[in-house]
């Protein structure tokens, strides 16, 4: 077991609108439309979603990400996204904002705009094939750094400035996080490995 150093996740959640410009919001869902229809977002057969995409806000440390429990829903609205508003990693707290809550997944985009201010969009997806495909083959996060941990975030840091833009998350199955100086360039990097299997 490596459960040492585990900080459960905290999620300071404030149910409120924020401000989500429609052009931001278009972008967003036109790219995660185009994960979602390979399956690369969605959910199992047990209802559980999976996959999110998000958008850092200008020059800032904060963005924009898709909700938590989300990626059964082929089109988003405005309500299913949440304003990630801060974050600590060390204590693993997530503070946001929405209508809907940010996932514990959000760390793991935290931990890539807070290392690499070239970063302006990231994807988390799920595939078993291409996770299978690349584990060890792209740059790729240790075993024992589980899903939603401050582990995992500190991990994913080290792998911030990975020229391929792709890491394979070897504590979390089927999980792969890509990301980009825009969400276009994200969302195509994860696409053409896809098209590789
Ligand atoms: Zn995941």
């Amino acid at each position: 077991m490596h459960n040492e150093g585990y900080i459960k996740f905290d999620l300071q959640w404030e149910k409120a609108n924020f401000i989500f410009p429609d052009k931001l919001f278009l972008e967003m869902n036109l790219f995660r439309k185009r994960l979602f229809d390979l399956g690369l977002i969605g959910m199992y057969s047990d209802g559980i979603g999976f996959g999110n995409v998000s958008i850092r806000i200008g020059d800032t440390n904060l963005f924009i990400i898709s909700g938590s429990a989300t990626g059964s829903i082929p089109n988003l609205s405005k309500e299913n996204y949440s304003l990630v508003t801060g974050f600590d990693i060390d204590k693993n707290t997530i503070y946001c904002q929405g209508n809907t809550a940010a996932s514990s997944e959000s760390m793991s985009h935290a931990a890539l705009y807070k290392s690499n201010q070239k970063i302006n969009a990231v994807v988390h997806v799920h595939h078993k094939k291409l996770w299978e495909k690349y584990l060890n083959n792209l740059p790729t996060t240790p075993k024992n750094a589980e899903y939603g941990t401050t582990e995992m975030a500190n991990e994913i840091k080290k792998l911030a400035n990975a020229s391929e833009g792709v890491i394979i998350m070897g504590g979390h199955e089927e999980g792969i996080v890509s990301f980009g100086t825009t969400l276009e360039e994200a969302t195509n990097r994860i696409i053409k490995l896809y098209n590789t299997l």
